[in-house]
């Protein structure tokens, strides 16, 4: 589980997370929704260890991981824009976490080949980025961010860049993905739908602070206040 604890952070004047607490169950995956300058990849960020809070505290799986570095955080990273490694091949690129820590060169191969074959990119290990979709990029990137068996997998609107049928696919597939390998997952999107059909839980977000926590379906039956509402309501 990642319990976030009254986290403040201010860049200058601006508040961009005010006393933010949340739970992420374990195993779960979770959404971060809001609009855009709402605070969710900031909050995404402070949880990955990419930025510290002014107050407040991380813990992951009960430990307080707020002064420990992301490299050691054993979180996993996909942002909108993904930097692939240009001049790897597609199985070099999922590879690199593993080639760093120096593991078994046939244990590197089996594991890469299980990867690829769970992102559905079993056929392209001899590719190079370039020669990707922008939605074989993204399940790449995915790849390689589980290759190191991280215990937390941070997504910063992996899908953004897409266009609307790659991305409602992706959506689909990511909740197929997650039920296999389980880890615990947050999901930063401004796109409600998204939330709404593959989210186990959403923390709404507006104005540096959590609105409402809870599954899509308490959510939407019933609202804590006129902005959950007006945020997730059906669009007449
Ligand atoms: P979201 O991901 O919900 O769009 P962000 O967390 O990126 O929101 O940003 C929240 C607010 O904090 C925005 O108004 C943004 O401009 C501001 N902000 C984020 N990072 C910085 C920074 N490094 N310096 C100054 N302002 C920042
Ligand atoms: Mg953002």
């Amino acid at each position: 589980m990642i319990a976030v604890e009254g986290i403040s952070k201010r860049f200058g004047d601006y508040t961009a997370l005010d006393d933010v607490s949340i739970e992420v169950p374990d195993g779960s995956l979770t959404a971060l929704l809001g609009p855009s300058g709402s605070g969710k990849s900031t909050l995404l960020r402070i949880i990955g260890g990419l930025e510290s809070p002014d107050s407040g505290r991380v813990l992951i799986h009960g430990e307080d991981a707020t002064s420990v570095p992301p490299q050691r955080r054993e979180i996993g990273f996909v942002f909108q824009h993904y930097a692939a490694f240009k001049h790897m091949t597609v199985r070099d690129n999922v590879a690199f976490g593993l080639t760093i820590r120096k593991q078994p060169k046939v244990q590197i191969a089996e594991r890469v080949d299980e990867l690829l074959r769970i992102v559905g990119l079993a056929g392209y290990a001899k590719r190079y980025p370039n020669q990707l979709s922008g939605g074989q990029r993204q399940r790449m990137a995915l790849a390689r961010a589980l290759a190191v068996e991280p215990r937390v997998l941070l997504l910063d609107e992996p899908f953004g860049a897409l266009d609307a049928k790659v991305r409602a696919e992706l959506r689909e597939w990511l909740r197929r993905l997650h039920d296999e390998v389980h880890v615990t997952t947050l999901l930063v999107t401004h796109d409600q739908e998204e939330a709404m059909s593959i989210a186990d839980h959403i923390a709404v977000m507006d104005n540096a602070r959590i609105e409402q926590f809870g599954s899509p379906r308490e959510l939407y039956d019933e609202p804590s206040n006129p902005f959950v509402m007006g945020f997730l309501g059906p669009v007449s």
